[in-house]
């Protein structure tokens, strides 16, 4: 069913409910998780004189929703005659579910219903899993056009698509199944109402009027009607080696910390290196570029990790994304454990749990000593656990020079390889 399927003349108030997603605080209005979904159904439905109210991320099972607190106040009496939830990866399943559950309790003859990533990508588990009325998949067309109502949140910029849908289809990624339409618009500029700029196209270059959508966005930056700009996503390096002037395109538009994808083997790295020098001799600084590496998935983590160190050799950063099967349903992984198995989270069979960790924390190591220059990182330095004046001596030094002084020492330059079945016994 459609969205307006579910709205009719006696459709007054409409109640907009991201879940309580293990989200930090402080990421929560980031633009990777901002509910523009959400937004732009709010767009909508004003458009429709219907109100909206937007609840974000409460506990619902033990705390008070903002709802009962207003209620309590006596400010408003928002009975909504529509609830819509919205929800991302399939593995937080339970967080749309506790929302839904929730709101069916507090408002027995409303309905619920369900869009986002998970609806999309599994409608049925998602239908009767949360027990939700309906469920919405792929993008709400009728609020593709109106622009987000970015008042019920607070942020200083917006969020962008050129596109819709990619035109490749990666074995990991689920684009094709929630965009399954190539789409692409030949103008942005008339979308422009912030000065900080956020597209969420899967893949910006494919659009085949980028050209013409760069322009607009350098002549903005010249007019200084925009300041910053960012895409989510990767940039598609084989479509950069193809026009490489998109680079330089880029560059005077205004864009931040390009992100290229490595996802192959090791045997590709010229290719990769080819990529990355088309950025800098845009004038992007290696420091400040990105590679996506997914990890977990086909390559074994010493192949992933000899990847990590080419990495540190040509002086870029590394955007980790651990693999989780399209269908999961849940993800425990916790940082904080020591051991874990495939009963809490995906451990690919070619992985262990300890490998798992340890290449987070390598990479985790690996960008911070490419955020400051160095070739060496120390918890103890990190941690402060060594008296100021030998820290700053350590600091101005080598990893060569210092690898002695130091007990805790690790370089990114070294790929550290693990012995399989010796070193690392696979937990699950
Ligand atoms: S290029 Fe990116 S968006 Fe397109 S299918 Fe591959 S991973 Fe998904």
């Amino acid at each position: 069913m459609l969205l307006d399927d579910w709205i009719n003349e006696s459709t007054k108030r409409v109640l907009l409910v991201e879940p309580n997603f293990p989200i930090p605080n402080k990421s929560r209005n980031h633009s990777n998780f901002l509910p523009i979904g959400l937004l732009k159904i709010a767009g909508y439905l004003r458009t429709k004189d219907i109100e909206v109210k937007l609840i974000r991320y409460e506990h619902t099972d033990t705390m008070q929703t903002t709802l009962d607190v207003n209620f309590q106040k006596g400010e408003i009496e928002f009975i909504p005659d529509l609830i819509c939830v919205t929800s991302i990866f399939t593995y937080w399943s339970s967080y749309v579910k506790d929302a839904v559950l929730h709101f069916k309790r507090k408002f027995k003859d409303t309905p619920i219903i369900v869009g986002g990533i998970y609806a999309s990508l599994l409608p049925e588990h998602c239908k009767e899993y949360t027990h939700c009325d309906g469920v919405i998949t792929g993008i709400v067309d009728c609020a593709e056009k109106v622009t987000p109502a970015y008042d019920l949140v607070d942020v200083n910029y917006q969020i962008l698509h050129t596109t819709r849908g990619c035109i490749r289809q990666c074995g990991f990624c689920g684009v094709y199944t929630i965009e399954p339409e190539w789409l692409c618009k030949k103008s942005i500029k008339d979308e422009i109402i912030k000065k900080r700029l956020i597209f969420y196209d899967n893949n910006l270059f494919a659009n085949p009027y980028i050209e013409n959508i760069l322009e607009e966005l350098i002549e903005l930056k010249k007019n200084r009607k925009i300041s910053y700009i960012e895409s989510q996503s990767g940039f598609d390096g084989r479509l950069l080696i193809k026009k490489p002037h998109l680079a330089k395109m880029i560059k005077e538009a205004g864009f931040k910390n390009p992100k290229i994808a490595w996802d192959h083997e090791l045997t590709d790295a010229s290719f990769i290196k080819k990529q990355l020098d088309i950025l800098i001799d845009a004038g992007f600084k290696p420091s400040e570029i990105s590679v996506f590496m997914i990890y977990d998935y086909e390559l074994d983590y010493n192949e992933m990790e000899e990847k990590r160190a080419k990495c540190f050799e040509w002086g870029v950063q590394i955007a980790d994304c651990r693999y989780r099967p399209l269908d999961a349903t849940f993800d425990n992984y916790n940082p904080r454990k020591r051991k874990q198995t495939n009963k809490d989270y995906w451990i690919n069979p070619n992985w262990t749990d300890a490998e798992v960790r340890l290449f987070r924390r390598n990479v985790r190591r690996h960008n911070i000593c490419i955020r400051y220059g160095v070739d060496f990182h120390s918890a103890k330095l990190e941690r402060k656990q060594i008296p100021q004046e030998k820290a700053r001596e350590y600091r101005s030094m080598s990893y060569d020079e210092v690898k002695y002084l130091l007990d805790d020492i690790w370089t990114p330059k070294e790929a550290h390889l693990v012995e399989k079945d010796n070193m690392f016994p696979q937990s699950n």
